[in-house]
Parts: structure tokens; C-alpha cells; sequence
């Protein structure tokens, strides 16, 4: 999910940034020409939930038309700024798949060198709602371990979560 933009004005005064070059690597990447103010890009976080039954693992197939449409992908998305974690795990849980799920565990952390997210990963299990695909999911099912589809997740951190998870529940 790399963001598809460079910030071009500064949000303080409207002004034009200007890039630094990378030249001091603990400084901003940014200054304002106008009022001076540091524009730093700050990571972006995400949350995403394995949830699992003795049916397996619940997979969403993706319906927003970018990179990873028609993947499979745990349900999660964006933290709101100032959202406590684990709620925004649980929310975008019922939002995408209509189940109410009780965290078990934090599974992991996961960023990459150069994508400006971060992913943290629970486990869950569902106490409540109905399974049912929101309008970003074409399609839910549970996977058994074996079934897996390895070669149509969406994204590394898909695949990763899903790695750790069945190393610590064989
Ligand atoms: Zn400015």
C-alpha cells in the first residue's frame, strides 16, 4: 500500500515545500519556503485481525480496485489518529465481515523498508454478529491451514502473518 503521492504545499500556510535532499537523514525531508516549518512523513498504521474457528482462517477477497483487488487479505485497515489499537482492529473487523471478535493475542508488527506502513496483527476469535462481506470485500470464507491460497494473497504482510501465526498453532 505505498502512498501514492509527495506532499507538494505546506498544510500550516499553503506554501511550497521544498525537498532537502535526503542530505541530513535524521532531519526533515521537507521545509516550507514560506513560513520554514519541517515537514516530516510520518508511517502510516494499520491494524488486521487473524481471525480463526475450527474452520480455519477468515480471509476477505479485496474489492477496492488497486493492487490487491481480487486478493486475499485479513480484514483490517487504516488507525484513525488519536484510535486506540486493538479498537480499531475490532471495528474494521465488523465492519468488513459483520463479526464481533475478542482479541486473543498480538500476533506481530509488521513494516517494510520503504512502505510507509506499519500492520499490527491480532488473533481473534468471533462472540457475536453475522458473517457477512462489506462493501470492500467480494467475498469472505474460512480457510483450513492447508487450503491456504498462497499464490492470491495481497499483500507480504498477508502472507507473513499468516506464516507466524501457523508457526505458533501447528
Ligand atoms: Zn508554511
Amino acid at each position: 500500500m505505498p502512498l501514492p503521492f509527495t506532499p507538494r504545499y505546506c498544510a500550516w500556510c499553503g506554501g511550497a515545500l521544498v525537498s532537502t535532499q535526503g542530505l541530513n537523514p535524521s532531519g526533515p525531508p521537507f521545509y516550507c519556503s514560506a513560513c520554514g516549518l519541517p515537514v516530516y512523513e510520518d508511517p502510516k498504521v494499520a491494524a488486521a485481525v487473524i481471525v480463526h474457528s475450527s474452520q480455519g482462517v477468515l480471509l476477505l477477497r479485496r474489492a477496492q480496485k488497486d493492487g490487491a483487488h481480487g486478493k486475499w487479505i485479513l480484514p483490517g485497515g487504516h488507525v484513525d489518529r488519536g484510535e486506540v489499537v486493538p479498537s480499531a482492529a475490532q471495528r474494521e473487523v465488523v465492519e468488513e465481515t459483520g463479526l464481533l471478535v475478542e482479541l486473543t493475542s498480538l500476533l506481530g508488527v509488521y513494516s517494510y523498508q520503504g512502505n510507509p506502513w506499519v500492520l499490527v496483527v491480532y488473533t481473534a476469535t468471533a462472540n457475536g454478529g453475522r458473517l457477512s462481506a462489506g462493501p470492500e470485500a467480494l467475498e469472505i470464507r474460512a480457510f483450513a491451514p492447508e487450503e491456504l491460497p498462497w499464490d492470491e494473497l495481497g499483500y507480504e504482510s498477508t502472507a507473513q502473518a499468516l506464516k507466524d501465526y501457523l508457526a505458533l498453532n501447528p
